[in-house]
């Protein structure tokens, strides 16, 4: 990370992935166009079959090489094999709410498992997808923060999790009709903060125009992050207004420390300054998370204490969603009593801050937030 216009504070985390180790095929999801033209150029092929490629992968939403008839017989598998080769397999695929929610589990070239979910509801489809295999930031109520970092995840890998959901919806698969993926939120496995060239590279991706990319909305993607400030810093001046997930779940150091170990090395003020500085930069307003768990961080002092914390600017910057905690095997925490949940609601919009309690769809099925641990 470049902090080092940061106070040296103990790194009490692994931030980065391994090197060393062999990478994930380069996929045309992973370059631009002049990247994927150059690419094709390298291997000996014409070059302005890219865009053709682009286009029945993005535009077309086609996997299936048979279905490229536009492409020459005789050297449509090269094409394909260089610019869509394969990257990950599907392992299991669960399903709860009718079939609307779906999680699946993968497994990417390296035997790396990593888990993505659909969710569609009436009018939108949100794919939550993972940014790392496993995670390096250790929160002790996370399901994937239990085992530690494996490695960063490609843009690619990133991106054809969307590319499956935008399939199956588009194939009529998932009950509702034919449909697109309307959402993207970056709240299954990993930090996405922490592999951040990756992340950014495919939020651009899923926003550029078709056939460059898959022509999403940026106010339709959500990256969430336990807080690493100089990197909230960077995604501000990235020229993509993503919406900004805070993963705060306490109000003061004290306790924070404990949840969200990072807090040790950016304190809840330095974190919430830069998510202020983020709404202001990008006009999006910021959604901090936060997981209410029993006895621990669900006092009504604490909600005026979180108010007290979040006063800056004027309230517009900001929304409190709060989630009832899933709790993970093991776990010595369990979610709020309702009635206690109802008083922190009331305790923050008292002050003004829109707050909403998150639906806790896929439960049944280990899907919901915090809970993909890909356990095989
Ligand atoms: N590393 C990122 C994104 C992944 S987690 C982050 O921390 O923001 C997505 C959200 O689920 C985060 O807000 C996270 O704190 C929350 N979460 C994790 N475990 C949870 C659990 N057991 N119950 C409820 N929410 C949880």
């Amino acid at each position: 990370m470049s902090d080092s216009a940061e106070p040296r504070r103990p790194l009490p985390l692994v931030m980065e992935a391994p090197r060393g180790r062999a990478k994930p095929p380069v996929h045309l999801a992973d370059l631009d166009p002049a990247g994927r033209a150059a690419l094709l150029a390298e291997r000996g092929l014409p070059a302005f079959r890219a865009k053709q490629l682009s286009h029945h992968y993005f535009g077309r939403l086609v996997d299936d090489a048979e279905q490229m008839t536009d492409l020459p017989a005789g050297q449509r598998a090269d094409l394909v094999g260089a610019l869509l080769p394969p990257l990950m397999t599907p392992v299991r695929t669960m399903e709860a709410d009718a079939g609307t929610t779906r999680k699946t589990l993968w497994r990417l070239f390296d035997g790396a498992l990593v888990e993505s979910v659909l969710m569609r509801y009436p009018g939108r489809a949100t794919m939550c997808v993972s940014s790392q295999a496993g995670c390096g930031m250790a929160c002790p109520f996370c399901a994937t923060g239990q085992g530690g970092l494996q490695r960063n995840m490609s843009t690619a890998e990133i991106v054809e999790q969307v590319l499956a959901g935008a399939r199956a919806l588009a194939r009529d698969e998932v009950p509702g009709g034919p449909g697109r993926v309307s959402n993207v939120v970056f709240m299954g496995m990993g930090e996405p903060l922490a592999n951040y060239k990756a992340v950014v590279g495919a939020v651009r991706r899923l926003t550029d125009p078709t056939p460059d990319g898959l022509g999403m909305s940026a106010r339709g993607v959500t990256v969430s992050t336990v807080g690493l400030v100089p990197r909230i810093r960077q995604l501000a001046e990235e020229g993509v207004p993503v919406t900004l997930a805070l993963s705060l779940h306490a109000p003061d150091d004290e306790l924070r420390n404990e949840l969200v170990p990072i807090n040790t090395r950016f304190s809840v003020e330095e974190t919430v300054q830069a998510a202020f500085d983020y709404a202001q930069a990008t006009k999006r307003r910021v959604s901090i998370e936060y997981a209410m768990m029993r006895g621990i961080n669900d006092q009504g002092w604490r909600a005026d204490l979180l108010a007290d914390v979040l006063m800056r600017g004027d309230w517009g910057w900001v929304h409190v969603n709060l989630i009832p905690l899933n709790p993970t095997p093991g776990s010595k925490w369990t979610a709020s009593d309702p009635a206690d949940e109802a008083e922190f609601v009331r305790r923050l919009e008292a002050r003004g801050i829109p707050t909403t309690v998150r639906d806790t769809r896929g439960r049944e099925i280990d899907g919901a937030c915090g809970q993909l641990a890909a356990a095989e």
